[in-house]
């Protein structure tokens, strides 16, 4: 599932590779991707959703903006936010399946592929792309991040760390994979409550939010986004890795249920409280 690393990596690559270019064409293959507002239900659907995307025709693609894991991609005076959902990418070339929308500059179409279709496209006047982007969500994990006394403030929670990390409200970015990696980069127990961290844990948390995040970015920099789940290769030190070694201690590393998702960590190097 993409979390701010995937859609960093979107962002830049559209940044690179469309921005500038004129929008010629828009095919809708799936109306129900486009919707009026932050909704992961097709039922959500924008009704003349095709006819508000064919309205950016002939309008210059701008560079897109990123706010935790949503997108705001400017044609002026239009524009889109973009959510990839659970599975969405933005592929070029040859239509894939699962294809959402199309959007053709000059000879090129980039695919909005989803086969999961949680993900939404959302028609927005370029002026509100960063109110809107930026709704509801607390500040970037990596472009605002936050030193330990200020992170600390805003995870004033019983909630076990780990549940709270993915609260898109508190800090916008972090999902359950990279939330698991931050707490094991930090060697923090993923179920300690939030508001039990000591100081030295929260700064040991706020660097190993943003060294989690730029590696994973720099890591995916070259190569296409091939999400674990669609059988791509795990790169990750302790998510997917039950009874695997720790790659710091040798320790199995552990799994367990937090807020209903799968969690994992290393019992040694992330002791319990
Ligand atoms: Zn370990």
């Amino acid at each position: 599932m993409p979390e701010l690393p995937e859609v960093e990596i979107a962002r830049r690559q559209l940044a690179r590779r469309v921005a500038g270019r004129r929008l010629d064409e828009v095919i809708v293959r799936d109306p129900q991707a486009i919707r009026g507002d932050w909704s992961t239900r097709p039922r959500d659907a924008l009704p003349d959703g095709p006819a508000r995307l064919a309205a950016l025709v002939g309008a210059e693609a701008g560079e897109p903006m990123r706010h935790g894991k949503r997108l705001g991609w400017p044609f002026p005076p239009g524009g889109l936010l973009i959510h990839l959902g659970m599975s969405g990418a933005w592929v070029p070339g040859e239509e894939p399946p699962h294809a959402r929308v199309g959007l053709r500059f000059g000879d090129a179409v980039w695919w909005f592929r989803d086969p999961r279709r949680f993900g939404a496209l959302i028609p927005c006047p370029a002026a509100r792309l960063a109110d809107r982007l930026a709704a509801g969500l607390g500040p970037d994990a990596l472009l605002a991040a936050l030193p330990g006394p200020a992170l600390a403030a805003r995870f004033r929670t019983r909630a076990a760390i780990k549940v709270a990390l993915m609260d898109q409200g508190r800090l916008a970015g972090l999902g359950n994979i990279h939330a698991a990696e931050a707490l094991f980069r930090a060697r923090i127990h993923p179920a300690i409550p939030a508001n039990a961290l000591s100081d030295d844990q929260w700064e040991a948390l706020s660097r190993a939010i943003v060294d989690q995040l730029r590696d994973a970015i720099d890591a995916q920099q070259d190569g296409e986004l091939v999400y674990l789940t669609e059988g791509g290769p795990n790169p990750f030190a302790v998510y997917g890795r039950e009874g695997e070694p720790c790659p710091r201690c040798g320790t199995p590393i552990a799994r367990i249920a937090l807020g209903g998702r799968s969690t994992f960590y290393c019992p040694r190097c992330q002791p319990a409280p």
